[in-house]
């Protein structure tokens, strides 16, 4: 990508001709959106992440909360911008202390997300971060977590949605965000 064109183009159609779609990845009929590209480029990535902070500046967010793995990625740019705290969720058996645990349900599988006891305390102003909404499944889970520990939970916001798998369905009530849309 030509530098000069990165710093015109509109951040979504920069994020869009990024992506990398990986067919058939990890598994036959996944159509895997590989957002490494964004990453490598210095002008896109902070784009993006100066777009996803647009709406929190000057809010007083408490917390930025990372699913695992890529979310975290998204999460710790986005709370070094806006000055907030960290908090990772991650997939079980990974955290050292105390956590609480919620299970969700994949395609054919099912599987536990766990936060630290101690990582949001009651009525902290928090914003979820992750890569992509498909089904919501993952993020339906982390949503459960947070009010387990009586988060506020302000914003939720994503990269990519894949509308096509409703995962918006599962969110309902909440103010979500994505940068880009698949709707097929
Ligand atoms: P879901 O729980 O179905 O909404 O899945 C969301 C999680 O799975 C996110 O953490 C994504 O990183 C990952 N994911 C699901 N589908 C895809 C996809 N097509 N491409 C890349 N990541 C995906």
């Amino acid at each position: 990508m030509v530098n000069k064109a990165v710093k015109t183009m509109s951040i979504k159609g920069l994020i869009k001709s990024n992506i990398r779609e990986i067919p058939d990845w990890p598994e036959k009929g996944v159509s895997f959106k590989d957002i490494t590209p964004l990453l490598q480029d210095k002008e896109i990535f902070g784009r993006l992440i100066d777009e996803l902070a647009k709406p929190y500046i000057n809010k007083k967010i408490d917390k930025i909360i990372g699913i695992d793995a890529r979310g975290f990625i998204l999460a710790s740019a986005l709370a070094y911008k806006l000055k907030t705290g960290l908090t990772i969720v991650r997939k079980k058996g990974k955290l050292p202390f105390k956590t609480i645990s919620k299970k969700y349900s994949l395609e054919y599988a099912s599987n536990i997300l766990e936060m630290h006891k101690d990582s949001i305390l009651p009525g902290e102003k928090v914003i979820i971060v992750d890569d992509v909404l498909a089904t919501g499944g993952t993020m339906e889970a982390t949503v459960g977590l947070i009010k387990e520990l009586k988060g506020k939970i302000i914003g939720i916001d994503f990269l990519i949605e894949l509308n096509y798998l409703k995962g918006r369905k599962k969110l309902k009530g909440y103010k979500i965000k994505t940068l880009v849309n698949y709707k097929q």
